[in-house]
């Protein structure tokens, strides 16, 4: 299984909103971009929801067969590791194998050794065609490199090969993500990183490295962007490399796992990407579910009222809400506006304080940030929200159309 050259990681918490998405994916196609969607959801969005991998397929399934879409497009366990990964085996395939826990523990001496020796011939000066500078490489960096992630590339191949036994080894797409942990790597370490996972023999096309930088939910990028611009496209330039002199797959790319909407980040990544004619997947998640929102906010009468609630028992949770994403938030609750204001407002109101419009002045990042972490809310809502994304589904769904291909599709993929 070959996963195209541009592809979108699509998340979408409560399921409804598969069709509205592929239809971004389709309007790309008018102007003759061709993307690959992939439906995606970990683990903890399914325990908060209270959903099962099986209803990510049967979504994605029926928007495919609704927009009669006959292109391919792919299912994706999102950061499984070998604990969570059974009821995702059937019925995805795409596999992303989350491996950051395991970055630091080290592997045996003898593995170590096997991959110092594997890597010995690069000590000396390593130069990567299309990167300026050299990297001086010696056997003790070779060595710090396997120590710090060799357990980790052994872990992804434990879970790889399990899917291989399962699944057959041509039937799912594999990515290997360490984007979950504090230090970002750099673009040595992704070259050592890709020298071994092909030395087991995993044909990953995907990679998702930790990059420079904060990556907070659902707001921009914040961080040294000329570093950011550096250290992507040298992450490119080791990609290129790394498929010829590791002969790994010829479609092998960097997998972004956004938090939604790093807009300031998609002119250098389509820069980078376009320079060096190589492929992306961006992964995007609660970008729909704020899209849900503004469009609930914007349909008024009792989706208005959601609206408001949402963000009322938000306020009064931060602490519980915010806790499984203290390390990719940052908000001044001092910025947040009260929930009476917020019952004060009328839905237009609503949707502009919400909506990534950096140009609008009344944006608030800080109530994005809050709104984004509070889908459990809306889980908890059960059915009274459900029916609401039923009953306003038209203004929803265009504003989730709309975000997919104007903020991100378009800008990240279109030349301008
Ligand atoms: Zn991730």
């Amino acid at each position: 299984m070959v996963l195209g050259k541009y592809s979108i990681g699509l998340g979408d918490r409560f399921g409804h909103q598969g069709v509205a998405q592929l239809c971004a994916v389709k309007r790309a196609q008018t102007v003759g971009l061709d993307v690959v969607p992939v439906w995606n959801k970990s683990y903890r969005e399914h325990t908060i929801i209270h959903t099962r991998p099986a209803d990510t397929r049967a979504e994605a399934d029926a928007a495919v067969k609704a927009l009669d879409w006959d292109e391919p497009y792919f299912v994706d366990a999102d950061h499984v590791s070998l604990k969570i990964i059974e009821p995702f085996i059937p019925v995805c395939d795409f596999f992303t194998l989350d491996v950051a826990d395991y970055i630091g523990k080290k592997a045996d001496e003898t593995a170590i050794q096997t991959f110092v020796t594997q890597n010995s011939k690069y000590i000396g000066r390593l130069s990567i065609p299309s990167i300026e500078q050299t990297f001086h490489i010696t056997k003790d960096l070779i060595r710090s490199i396997g120590e710090k992630y060799l357990y980790a590339i052994e872990e992804a191949n434990r879970i790889y090969q399990h899917l291989v036994e399962q699944k057959g080894a041509d039937n799912f797409v594999t990515e290997v993500s360490m984007d979950e942990t504090d230090e970002p790597q750099t673009p040595v370490e992704l070259f050592f990183i890709l020298a071994a996972l092909s030395a087991r023999g995993m044909p990953v096309q995907t990679i998702a490295p930790k990059f420079t930088g904060r990556f907070n939910k659902g707001v921009d990028y914040i961080g040294d962007l000329e570093k950011f611009t550096r250290e992507f496209e040298q992450d490119v330039a080791v990609i290129q490399f790394a498929i010829r002199e590791f002969s790994l797959p010829t479609n092998l790319k960097l997998s972004v796992h956004s938090g939604s909407d790093k807009f300031s980040l998609y002119t250098p990544m389509r820069t980078a990407i376009q320079k060096f004619e190589t492929g992306l997947h961006i992964k995007t998640a609660g970008t729909t579910w704020l899209e849900e929102l503004i469009g609930l906010a914007l349909a008024g009468g009792e989706g208005l009222d959601i609206a408001r609630d949402v963000y009322r028992q938000a306020v009064n949770r931060y602490d519980e809400l915010a806790k499984p994403y203290a390390s990719v938030i940052d908000m001044d609750m001092r910025a947040l506006p009260s929930p009476v204001d917020v019952d004060g407002w009328d839905g237009r109101q609503y949707a502009e304080i919400l909506r990534h419009d950096q140009t609008n002045k009344k944006y608030n990042p800080h109530f994005r940030q809050l709104l984004h972490i509070g889908y459990k809310v809306a889980a908890e809502m059960g059915d009274r929200y459900l029916n609401a994304l039923e009953r306003y589904e038209q203004v929803v769904a265009e504003n989730v159309c709309n975000n997919i291909y104007e903020r991100h599709l378009k800008p990240l993929f279109v030349t301008t």
